[in-house]
């Protein structure tokens, strides 16, 4: 008998690990599920004019315009209510449930998280898509915070995988397969493939 743990690639990083999806992994979900109503109602402020001061020629470094139309978006049916919408419709028809529909988006941001938050950890231990799942919520959640805080979006870097396709890598990708090939890589292993030059823009 071979007594060590049977380990698989992780199903969200796709690194070593001996559950399905790391504890740390599943954590992570849960946080950006735990973020979102909050960001959605701080992207509310994002939009009352005034906030990111009125003359131009004080040197602003974000313009406020496509900043309030980038919170707009991700406020209005479809933005952050629609991703979670989905991960909900869909948990709803696998499980033979009836997805709840709500009045306000508002509304539905808060119910779909708590829907998809109480079924976190059947979500990791069966469904096939969790890593979807889990890069659209960091996605979102990495948007949404980048407009609230006034960040820049993390600097990608080109990799190419021996196939010939460019990778575009950042360091809070998780991991990677790449779409021509179909090799997967962890998130140390794309930065171990060879930089692919300047010349792409992120
Ligand atoms: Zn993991
Ligand atoms: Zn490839």
């Amino acid at each position: 008998m071979n007594d060590a743990p049977q380990s698989w690639p992780c199903a969200v990083c796709l690194r070593p690990s001996v559950p399905r999806v790391h504890d740390g992994c599943v954590d992570r979900v849960r946080q950006n599920l735990l973020a979102l109503p909050g960001l959605y109602r701080q992207l509310g402020d994002a939009l009352v004019p005034g906030r990111h001061g009125g003359g131009g020629r004080s040197g602003t470094r974000t313009a406020p315009l496509p900043c309030n139309l980038e919170a707009l978006d991700l406020r209005s049916r479809g933005g952050i209510e629609g991703v979670l919408a989905t991960w909900a419709a869909d948990l709803c028809d696998r499980e033979g449930w009836t997805l709840t529909q709500y009045g306000s988006v508002e509304a539905a941001v808060d119910g779909y998280a708590e829907l998809l938050l109480m079924n976190l950890r059947m979500l990791c231990d069966e469904h096939p898509a969790i890593k979807e799942l889990a890069d659209e919520l960091r996605q979102i959640v990495g948007q949404a915070r980048r407009i609230v805080t006034g960040e820049k979006a993390p600097r990608k870097v080109p990799v190419a995988c021996p196939c010939g396709h460019i990778l575009k890598v950042s360091l809070d990708t998780p991991g990677e397969r790449c779409p021509s090939c179909g090799e997967q890589y962890s998130h140390r292993e794309l930065f171990d493939l060879p930089f692919a030059g300047h010349q792409v823009a992120a």
